[in-house]
């Protein structure tokens, strides 16, 4: 012991000393000057002696005013200089993986070192730390990991749970697992940061822990609804109706097509004396909804484009952010207005995208200033809402949606749907307008729309599926799971939780008493969807191994296959061509990887991807995920170290569909109902997604045989949706049909015959 606390001492004298000399240096002194300029500074004092003095805080402050890149950074520096830097750990933990990358690189800069010294920062399957970093960024799932495995989080002093206002699913469980841990670990000091007011729930949360609020320093941003953008814009919306379809409910749809009238921006319609003339008050929350008053083949897109024209052309200097609902919107819209002859004039505009999947380079672009008389434009999703700052926005155009995952627990249906979202976040995305001078905040929607916003997005715990957390929860050993959630701020509904755990049984991974099997735990060690585990294990076991990291590698990055409006057929037969006779978009993938590994060996990979409709991009994530996964799974003694060349998918095609079948089962579809696939061996598909977008659709799916389904797929129980299908184009769509339960069990029943016999 005694040893130890000598190296640890003489340690943090180093440390002590190096950040002196960094706070004398000139480079150091401006830096100091930058963040005491932040509104987080003036609380300095306050916090540190909030924090030495209680075990829990809760800290309130808004975006931008140096809660997540200062207050860690606070008590590094106050235990470095106090000669005890080597003997404190601090952990912050991010949302998303981007911004535990983006401010742990921040931090760093912030104290003159690279990334990885005394600052690092760990995401899944991506880290930079080293024996000196006493101060980490990692998301919120990293910390849950750690704790499956070291429970009492040995080690560790300081633990920050940051943007706890979002209610993300893993923060929400962290906060279940931290408040049983605390007794446990007095000397641990947990401190909640949040960027809304609502600190007194989890101020209660925690038995009434302290809070303290941040004044910040916005200035004002005035609002302007879609009344006035359409008079501002000079648009009219063409036509407008009310659709009855059920009887029950008055739908809500705009007309979509803006005309143009006389001049080019000039366009007439009638949404403005329907808003005038219509009772919109009286609609309930979900006619509301439907009200499409944004997306991307309606007035939305040509709306933004006026309202970016209008600032370009009438609007004082600075920077414009568009918050827009996803990837596909924003891609589509780049393209239109790369078209337009002022926005797309890259001398005058400077567009930009920001979201989830962007490349580190392109998300330092963001935080740049553009040439003077170059506008600077950013579309991006509600990433920008929140955990990233881009300083010099004095324009902000809201949408007034996001795309949100809901959970169907009736139907075991997760939803993923562009929907209104909250008072809250409609004023934080205004105040991101705010930060340099008075800004401006072009909301895409009426403002009685707005007044019927709920005031807070409800807490993601309650509206996912609950397979891979309830995994979790049992390899944390802490007794019944049910019992352990009901624990949270907001506790899932019941049947929720049980859909789960009726899953985790089906595929294998809990007994009939609700305890971890051995499949359950290395399924709980991976850090991948408990199905897309299991087919890498079945990969590992059948020999089958390289093409099924392919297919993981991919359902867990994204489809590398790109799909432009504009050339969907062009795309369709591309992607064809690499499925052909197989009716699996999972072979498709490992063959369209594989050829791009032998492109690149020739050297023509960029052709390969351009002629082929795939994104290099995404190749390369699956391709540096396939060595991470590959990586994990050698260290769990699942595979050798000679796993590959004898592993590829040509010679094993049917032991390929058999495991991604064993994977995906009880995703199970019947063929019957489409003719296209009635004459082929293959009766059934598997899939790994049903997701409702406007009707049910399943997605990346593979036909497979009777048999293969009677000996890979589980036992189909309680839940088990089965259903047939009605069209095969990249989504099918999907029906529910009990009979085909009937018919599995028969066949079932048969096997059992023959192998009796
Ligand atoms: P909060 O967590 O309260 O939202 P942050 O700590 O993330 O605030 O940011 C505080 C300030 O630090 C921001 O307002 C911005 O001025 C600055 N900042 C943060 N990240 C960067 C970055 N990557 N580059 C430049 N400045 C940054
Ligand atoms: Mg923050």
């Amino acid at each position: 012991g005694s040893v130890m606390e000598k190296v640890l001492q003489r340690r943090s004298l180093r440390l002590r000393n190096m950040q002196r000399s960094w706070q004398e240096s000139p480079e150091g002194r401006k830096m100091l000057e930058f963040r005491k300029s932040l509104p987080a500074f003036s609380e300095k004092e306050r916090l540190l002696q909030a924090i030495a003095k209680n075990q829990v805080i809760v800290i309130s402050g808004e975006t931008g005013c140096g809660k997540t890149t200062q207050l860690p950074q606070y008590i590094l520096e106050s235990e470095i200089e106090s000669g005890r830097g080597a003997f404190c750990n601090i952990i912050c933990t991010q949302p998303r993986r981007i911004s535990a990358m983006a401010v742990a690189e921040r931090v760093s800069a912030e104290r003159g070192e690279p990334l990885g010294e005394t600052v690092g920062y760990k995401v899944r399957l991506e880290g930079m730390k080293g024996k000196n970093t006493h101060l980490l960024f990692c998301t919120s799932g990293i910390l849950l990991r750690r704790l499956l495995s070291d429970r009492n989080l040995n080690g560790v002093t300081h633990v920050f749970v940051d943007e706890i206002h979002e209610r993300g699913m893993n923060e929400d469980f962290l906060l279940i697992v931290l408040n049983d841990l605390l007794p446990r670990r007095r000397d641990l000091r947990l401190i909640l940061m949040s960027a809304t007011l609502n600190a007194e729930l989890f101020s209660s949360y925690f038995g009434g822990a302290p809070m303290i609020h941040i004044p910040g320093f916005t200035y004002p941003v005035r609002a302007h609804f879609l009344e006035d953008v359409l008079e501002m814009t000079g648009y009219k919306l063409t036509s407008f109706n009310q659709i009855d379809d059920y009887g029950q409910e008055k739908v809500w749809k705009t007309q979509k097509q803006l005309v143009p009238r006389k001049k080019k921006n000039q366009i007439t319609t009638l949404v403005e004396d329907a808003l005038k003339n219509s009772s919109f008050e009286n609609y309930s929350p979900r006619a509301r909804d439907s009200l499409s008053c944004w997306s991307p083949d309606s007035i939305g897109f040509n709306l933004i484009e006026a309202v970016l024209c209008h600032i370009c052309r009438k609007e004082r200097a600075g920077a414009v952010l568009v918050f827009m609902t996803g990837w596909e919107d924003i891609s589509c819209l780049r393209e239109q207005l790369k078209a337009h002859p002022l926005l797309g004039d890259p001398n005058r505009v400077l567009l930009l995208t920001c979201h989830g999947s962007m490349a580190t380079s392109e998300q330092r672009l963001i935080f740049e200033r553009p040439p003077p008389n170059v506008r600077k434009i950013v579309l991006a999703t509600n990433m920008a809402e929140a955990s990233i700052t881009i300083n010099d926005v004095v324009f902000v155009v809201d949408c007034g949606k996001a795309k949100e995952t809901t959970y169907d627990a009736l139907n075991n249906t997760p939803c993923l749907l562009p929907s209104w979202i909250s008072k809250a976040s409609a004023r934080q995305r205004r105040g991101r307008a705010g930060r340099v001078q008075p800004g401006e905040c072009y909301h895409l929607y009426p403002s009685c729309v707005y007044e019927a916003f709920p005031d807070y997005q409800l807490p993601e715990l309650l509206r996912t599926p609950l397979n891979s957390l309830c995994l979790q929860i049992k390899s944390l050993q802490i007794g019944s799971i049910a019992e352990f959630l009901s624990a949270a701020l907001q506790p899932p509904e019941p049947l929720a939780v049980q859909n789960a755990i009726d899953f985790l049984k089906r595929i294998g991974a809990l007994d009939e008493n609700e305890h971890l099997t051995n499949l359950g735990k290395y399924l709980a060690m991976l850090p991948v969807d408990p199905k897309l585990g299991k087919m890498l294990i079945m990969g590992a076991i059948f020999r089958c191994f390289d093409p099924v990291l392919t297919i993981v590698a991919g359902l867990s990055v994204k489809d590398p296959f790109l799909l432009p409006q504009d050339k969907k057929d062009l795309a369709g037969i591309a992607k064809a061509r690499f499925s052909a006779k197989d009716y699996s978009d999972h072979m498709a993938l490992v063959r369209a990887y594989e050829g791009w590994k032998d492109a690149e060996r020739e050297g023509s990979a960029y052709e390969y991807c351009w002629r082929n409709f795939l994104s290099a991009q995404t190749l390369q994530a699956i391709h540096s995920i396939r060595k991470q996964f590959s990586f994990i799974l050698k260290d769990a003694g699942l595979i050798d170290d000679d796993v590959g060349s004898n592993n590829k998918l040509s010679p094993n095609q049917s032991l390929v569909r058999a495991v991604i079948c064993s994977g995906l089962f009880p995703g199970i579809a019947s063929n019957s109902v489409n003719a296209r696939y009635q004459t082929i061996p293959y009766p059934w598909l598997v899939f790994g997604e049903k997701v409702k977008v406007n009707t049910v659709f399943i997605r990346d799916s593979t036909a497979v045989s009777d048999s293969i389904l009677i000996l890979f797929g589980g036992a189909l129980g309680r839940g088990a949706q089965p259903g047939h299908l009605v069209m095969l184009d990249g989504y099918v769509e999907f029906f529910m049909d009990t009979n085909l339960a009937e018919c599995y069990c028969k066949l079932k029943e048969e096997l059992d015959k023959l192998l009796q016999r």
